[in-house]
């Protein structure tokens, strides 16, 4: 799974922890801590 502070490039994320989505729309974006929850583990949603 995507991890914050890996580049896993473009899409639509969403933490494992709450369930807070955010969205890289460049290949070069970090993913960052959950905003909401400071959670560090995402899943793929789009
Ligand atoms: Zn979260």
């Amino acid at each position: 799974m995507p991890r914050t502070g890996e580049k896993p490039g473009k899409g639509t994320y969403k933490c494992r922890n709450c369930g807070v989505e955010v969205t890289l729309d460049d290949d070069n974006d970090t993913l960052p801590p959950c905003p909401s929850c400071d959670g560090t583990e995402w899943d793929k949603v789009g």
